[in-house]
């Protein structure tokens, strides 16, 4: 079948890459779960951590713990001088043009929130249209549906087709003067479509739209450069790109974060407090109020560097290799239906099984040491337009192999008869 293939094709190139080596960087991954060997296969949810970022946290509370910006002391210029180069690594991995336009937030969740109501308040009225896709994870909807409720504005959904793509035709005639935004993910977190962010984001701007892109579960899988794509805005999170919880990024267009009030107050975000009056720092200081997750910026910035140590065009090719190859699997197995069939797809594996409630087999498969995720995957709606409440979520990284696919299918096929 297909393991021989890719298994053979990866030392043949120059940039041979070998998943059970970079393995061997994740600490987590070499334990057993039930008395078996750990598969993890819920990437989509968060991903595991390499030592180089586990030991960058340590060095941080070791020896350069302080609070950024406030004091002059030694280990206070350590501290800023590592989350200014994690806002430098962050710039450079999505190659943003300034450290100005990118800002820390806790997560994707949070970056979208920020825009919603920081950009949303300020620049959407009464009528105004805003537009998402049926892909979206509950965090690019709920905030665009609370900033409708405020303000008497419109929430459109551009539809998708059986397969789990997004309609262009239609999306485009969603577009029209009164449409403010467009907010949609690269990587349906659900379905693993990748979206043409290109051409969604050049056909919002011929009707004067901003455009945000949520890069949730593409930035773990595929080089992302948001001057090319265009997008006003770009989010992700740091944990589902082998960084730590609590920390994400806001990626804006300088010109248009300049226009934009803070959206929460405190310390940092000022230049000058008065009683009567505040005047704010400009972006990025703008929108970090209070004392943020310092240490685990650093974390991000040293996952960056991980990452960027094997190349991005690496992690991209290999893991589109191996979804083909688990594609191939899983088709075997009697009764499994693939949901989110798209001709472009990352990491996400999401199935149904016949005769199996989709809990059943993720308690199934973790019996065996399997992680997958089973459930709604906070996208309720295209879940729906399948038909369905719930899925099998399998979800690749690059420390995955091929092996791990085999003890996947080898368990759903003793699961299918009656041994599982
Ligand atoms: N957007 C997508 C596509 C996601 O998959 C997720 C997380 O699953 C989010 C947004 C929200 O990310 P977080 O919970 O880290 O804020």
């Amino acid at each position: 079948g297909f393991a021989p293939q890719i298994v053979a094709a990866a030392p043949a190139s120059p940039s041979a890459f070998d998943p059970y080596a970079v393995k061997r960087d994740f600490p987590i991954l070499q334990q057993q779960v039930h008395g078996k060997p750990l598969v993890w296969l819920d990437n989509a949810a968060t991903t595991q951590k390499p030592r180089a970022v586990i030991d960058r946290l340590a060095h941080f509370y070791e020896y350069e713990n302080s609070n950024i910006h406030r004091a002059a002391h030694a280990l206070a210029a350590r501290s800023t001088d590592a989350y200014e180069a994690a806002r430098e690594k962050v710039r450079r991995f999505l190659k943003a043009p300034s450290v100005k336009d990118i800002i820390f937030v806790r997560g994707a969740t949070e970056a979208i929130n920020l825009v919603a109501q920081s950009w949303g308040r300020r620049n959407v009225q009464a009528g105004d249209e805003i537009v998402i896709s049926w892909l979206e994870h509950h965090a690019n909807i709920v905030p665009w549906q609370q900033l409708c409720a405020d303000k008497g504005a419109r929430l459109r959904v551009a539809p998708v087709d059986d397969r789990g793509q997004i309609l262009l035709e239609d999306y485009e005639k969603l577009l029209n003067p009164k449409t403010r935004i467009v907010s949609v993910t690269q990587v349906s977190n659900a379905l693993g479509t990748v979206t043409p962010v290109h051409e969604i984001t050049a056909m919002a701007h011929r009707h004067g739209a901003r455009v945000l892109i949520d890069g949730a579960q593409s930035v773990s899988h595929m080089p992302v450069d948001v001057q090319s794509i265009d997008c006003d805005f770009f989010v992700f999170s740091g944990h589902k790109v082998f960084g730590p919880t609590g920390i994400g990024v806001l990626y804006g267009k300088d010109e248009v974060l300049a226009d934009m009030p803070p959206w929460q107050g405190g310390g940092n975000m000022i230049a000058d407090v008065t009683f009567e009056k505040t005047i704010y720092q400009s972006p990025p200081e703008r929108f970090e109020a209070g004392t943020g997750n310092i240490a685990d910026a650093v974390g991000l910035g040293a996952a960056l560097d991980y990452v960027e140590s094997i190349g991005m065009e690496v992690i991209a090719r290999y893991e589109h290799d191996l979804l083909v190859y688990a594609t191939e699997k899983m088709r075997l197995v009697p009764g499994l239906t693939f949901i989110g069939t798209a001709t472009e797809k990352a990491s996400v594996l999401s199935f149904v099984l016949d005769g199996h409630r989709t809990e059943d087999v993720g308690k199934a498969l973790d019996r065996e040491g399997i992680a997958v995720r089973a459930g709604h995957h906070c996208a309720q709606p295209i879940l729906r337009r399948f038909g369905l409440e719930a899925t099998v979520r399998p979800s690749l990284a690059f420390y995955n192999s091929c092996a791990d696919v085999d003890a996947l299918v080898a368990a759903l096929l003793r699961l299918q008869s009656g041994r599982g």
